[in-house]
């Protein structure tokens, strides 16, 4: 049977990060380390679907792991952007306050001074006038330190990079069982190819689960693993809507978040490429489907009036959704990410991640540093 070191389960951007963080501390080469990835290509999930924006670090609940690992995330993100030359742009964002709501503005600057971020400026109606002549409201927040990131681009050169220490690469390599053994696991996979698919089982000392929106089913699949501490998993749906025409906003524009703590609202961002788009809104779902409603364009555009008051329905287009692999239900307070162990349950060389949304894209090589730390890399 082939043997690996470790083998990294999924090649979303937080697999992808932990294989590059894996290869920068591998002292012999990388040749014994593994990432596999169901589909043909890597990011086609979670990782592909959501706003490309680096975050700065606002509004996580001070000590969680989102607001730390957002914060150093986002200054390792900038630099890797930097020096791999991957597209970014500190476009920076404004978080406007409707009338009634500059004190929801004064707690969201407190909070984020209480987690280390204290870049955040107030910003009255005529400066906002000046700045962003197309949006309506009372006054804002600026965040100079936000960004936008071409998320495909950062991903291609975490697995560039990787492949070129030597990591192996697998796509169309499905986990389909995990088999503890008295040290590592025996990993069963199908492999597909067009129509075909064939088995194949290696050995791993070593096994990272970093599948997102299946890492819970990943984490069932291992045999005898304590089901105790795998926590649950709901899919939050967010549906976002492209604007036919120019864009007429310098910066990105956010409303007050929603206290339901289930999102930061239906924002505008804009992509690299100049392409305005609203969203994501939330919706809780049984299963994964990426289908958009199109005639929730007038419902959008509703709420986008808000802070947006020349918007029409008719200008929003289905872009595309994403999907949020929560693990607290409807109405419950944000959970944090979670970082586990097997060793704390009996099962050694495991580590698994779950709750991996927002803002993980940003906080990903942060996320991969904290892993390679705890796995004595
Ligand atoms: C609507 C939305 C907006 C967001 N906006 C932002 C943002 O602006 N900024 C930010 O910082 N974060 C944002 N996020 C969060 C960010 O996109 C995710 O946290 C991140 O992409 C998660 O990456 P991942 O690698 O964990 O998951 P994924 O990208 O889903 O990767 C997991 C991979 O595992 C593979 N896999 C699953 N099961 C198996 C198996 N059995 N065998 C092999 N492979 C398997 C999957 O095919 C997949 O490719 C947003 C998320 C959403 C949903």
């Amino acid at each position: 049977m082939d043997k690996f070191e470790i083998c990294i389960v999924g090649a979303g951007v937080i697999g992808l990060s932990i294989a590059y963080e894996l290869s920068k501390r591998s002292k012999e080469g990388c040749s014994k380390i593994v990432i596999l990835e169901q589909e043909s290509s890597f990011g086609q999930h979670t990782s592909s679907r959501n706003s490309e924006v680096i975050h700065a670090g606002i509004y996580y609940a001070t000590g969680t792991l989102k607001a730390q690992l957002c914060l150093s995330g986002k200054e390792l993100l900038y630099q890797h952007c930097k020096n791999f030359n991957i597209g970014h742009k500190r476009i920076e964002k404004l978080i406007v306050a409707q009338g009634n709501e500059e004190n929801d503005l004064q707690a969201i600057r407190i909070k984020a001074e209480e987690n280390g971020l204290h870049d955040l400026r107030w910003v009255d109606a005529s400066e906002l006038r000046q700045m962003e002549p197309a949006v309506r409201a009372q006054s804002a927040l600026l965040s100079p330190s936000t960004g936008i990131i071409d998320s495909h681009g950062y991903m291609e050169s975490l697995l560039a990079l990787a492949e070129q220490a030597g990591v192996i690469y697998a796509p169309r390599t499905k986990v389909k069982k995990i088999i503890p053994q008295d040290k590592g696991f025996d990993v069963a996979t199908d492999i597909s190819s067009g129509n075909l698919t064939e088995s194949y089982m290696f050995h791993s000392g070593r096994l990272i689960n970093a599948a997102g929106l299946d890492a819970q089913a990943v984490a069932h699949s291992i045999e005898g693993y304590l089901q105790g501490p795998i926590p649950p998993l709901h899919l939050c749906k967010g549906d976002y809507f492209s604007y036919s025409g120019k864009c007429p906003f310098q910066r990105l524009i956010y409303p007050i978040p929603p206290a339901n703590t289930k999102s930061l609202g239906i924002h505008a961002t804009i992509d690299m490429a100049g392409q305005l788009r609203f969203g994501p809104d939330t919706k809780y779902i049984d299963e994964i489907n990426y289908n958009i409603d199109p005639t929730k364009a007038g419902e959008f555009a509703e709420i986008i009036a808000d802070y947006f008051p020349t918007i029409q329905a008719n200008q929003l287009q289905p872009a595309y959704s994403g999907i949020r692999p929560k693990i607290v239900a409807d109405g419950m307070p944000a959970g944090d990410f979670v970082i586990q162990k097997g060793e704390e349950f009996g099962m050694d060389g495991l580590l698994q991640l779950y709750g991996m949304e927002s803002p993980a894209l940003t906080s990903s090589l942060a996320i991969a540093a904290l892993v390679a730390d705890s796995l004595e890399i």
